[in-house]
């Protein structure tokens, strides 16, 4: 790669948006970092206050043993305080890899002919639905590659067959996107269908490494790109997830863009982000990429203490690209969901043996647990699992859902519908060991709710054993 990073220049571009290389290059290399002004923004983040840029490169900038530590204790109690010790889950499906971008991080890319391209067919969609709905899951990312064939209708297709799959006490409540960007009557289409968060990551927010990676095809657009969820937002879909492919670039510049894309979407839209993601690359069929930006697990430690403190209200993901030792630690440090159960081969999840074939997936995953072993961790670590989707079904999202994202909301609404819905999974498919550790989990969670709350659940949770279902507050 040719650049240069401080050294870098703004290129001549018609338009200016929101992301400004040298400005953020000027915020980490001229921003001094102490442990004195490390404790006075954590302290700041403690009270739910979004860090602003200064801030953030701040927290980058702190690199000594004493500031690390400041940071992932701080992340550690801003999560107990906001989120509990509730862990949302998910499983992502794969719908088609057919793809006509050449990103050279990226199995999938149009230039690499190993990859065995597949689009499910309707029965072979439902097969997955129900495989999934097998396992208790209750909340996918419906995902594609970009290719003509994966249009808007196409995809509110596969939403509304999500929807509508049902086997035994199985439904799929929430169907999220990760797809390419669409004009905003595209983005119209897909919303109609009923999705939950409508994802797209920038990959990386440097407009100049952006080029070297995306060589062609739509996605070589930077800007089309970084604006496509204010279309989105255009289009009425004011729940909208960001993201950044670690180690394209800087990490410390990553979360900067993240941060200046956060604050950019509060201002012009009153909402911020539902979610952010930080995939790190992993190795994938014909993977092209140099290791020259590669994240350690320590490096990458710091960067979620320190996103989960610059964004102290905005859901994180860390999905199963990272191994179990890894997600278990950096729960703790603020990430808010995971997958469990994943695979990402082509309708590998309706067959009885993991597939784990480069050329049939985008990239490794690295952890492989099934979705109950995942939820039998969580507890044994007195975690909270939940399937939760109560906020989306009663409209509680986008500017809704910054207003009841006030002190306590998350936990007096979250962790009840958290209970209740480890409750409908211990049911209807925990084997024996797990149902007594969640059991105890949801009675031990009881004691953090207020007495009527606390009658309220038990209630819904006795008519869950009889038979009812999808019970939220
Ligand atoms: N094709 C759509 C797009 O590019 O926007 C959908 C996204 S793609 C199927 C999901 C995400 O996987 C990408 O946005 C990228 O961040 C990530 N990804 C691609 N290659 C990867 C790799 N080798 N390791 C880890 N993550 C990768
Ligand atoms: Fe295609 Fe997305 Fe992979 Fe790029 S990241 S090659 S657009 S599937």
């Amino acid at each position: 790669m040719q650049f240069r990073p401080e050294t870098y220049r703004l290129p001549d571009v018609p338009m200016q948006p929101f992301i400004d290389t040298e400005e953020i290059w000027d915020y980490l290399n001229h921003t001094q970092s102490t442990p004195e002004k490390v404790r006075l923004i954590i302290k700041k983040s403690l009270a739910k206050n979004r860090l602003n840029l200064t801030e953030t490169a701040t927290l980058i900038n702190a690199t000594d043993k004493e500031s690390v530590q400041l940071i992932k204790e701080g992340a550690r109690e801003l999560k107990k305080r906001i989120y509990g010790n509730r862990i949302v889950l998910f499983a992502p499906l794969y719908v088609g890899n057919k793809c006509s971008n050449n990103c050279t991080y990226c199995g999938f890319r149009a230039s690499n002919t190993e990859q065995v391209r597949k689009t499910l067919t309707d029965d072979e969609l439902v097969k997955e639905i129900e495989a999934l709905e097998d396992n208790g899951q209750k909340r996918l990312i419906l995902v594609y590659g970009e290719h003509a064939q994966y249009s808007p209708e196409f995809i509110a297709g596969t939403v509304r067959t999500a929807y509508r799959v049902k086997k035994g006490n199985g439904e799929i409540r929430r169907v999220n996107i990760n797809a390419a960007p669409l004009e905003i009557e595209g983005f119209r289409i897909v919303k109609e269908a009923g999705i939950g968060t409508f994802q797209i990551f920038q990959e990386t927010y440097h407009r100049e490494a952006y080029q070297t990676y995306h060589l062609r095809g739509k996605k070589a657009d930077f800007n089309y790109r970084l604006t496509s969820l204010d279309r989105a937002q255009e289009a009425g879909i004011d729940d909208v997830g960001i993201g950044a492919l670690i180690g394209l670039y800087d990490w410390r510049f990553e979360v900067m863009g993240l941060v200046r894309h956060t604050n950019h979407l509060e201002a012009c839209y009153n909402v911020g982000p539902h979610t952010i993601s930080f995939p790190r690359i992993k190795d994938a069929s014909m993977l092209q990429m140099g290791d020259r930006y590669f994240a350690s697990d320590e490096d990458f430690s710091r960067l979620v203490a320190i996103l989960r403190l610059a964004v102290p209200y905005t859901g994180m993901i860390l999905t199963a690209r990272e191994p179990a030792a890894l997600r278990n630690e950096l729960i703790q440090y603020g990430v808010s969901q995971i997958d469990g159960g994943t695979r990402i081969e082509l309708g590998s999840y309706r067959e009885t043996e993991k597939i784990h074939d480069l050329n049939k997936g985008q990239f490794r995953i690295n952890d492989d647990r099934s979705l109950n072993e995942i939820i039998d961790e969580l507890l044994a670590q007195d975690m909270l699992p939940s399937f939760c989707t109560a906020c989306y079904r009663l409209g509680r999202t986008g500017e809704h859902f910054m207003e009841f994202s006030v002190p306590g909301f998350i936990k007096r609404f979250c962790t009840p519908n958290a209970m209740l819905t480890l409750a409908e999974y211990l049911v209807d498919y925990a084997p024996p060991q797990t149902a007594e550790r969640g059991w105890s989990v949801i009675e031990a969670n009881m004691v953090t709710l207020t007495d009527k709350m606390r009658s309220a659940v038990r209630e819904r949770i006795e008519k869950i054993h009889q038979g009812e279902r999808d019970l939220y507050f």
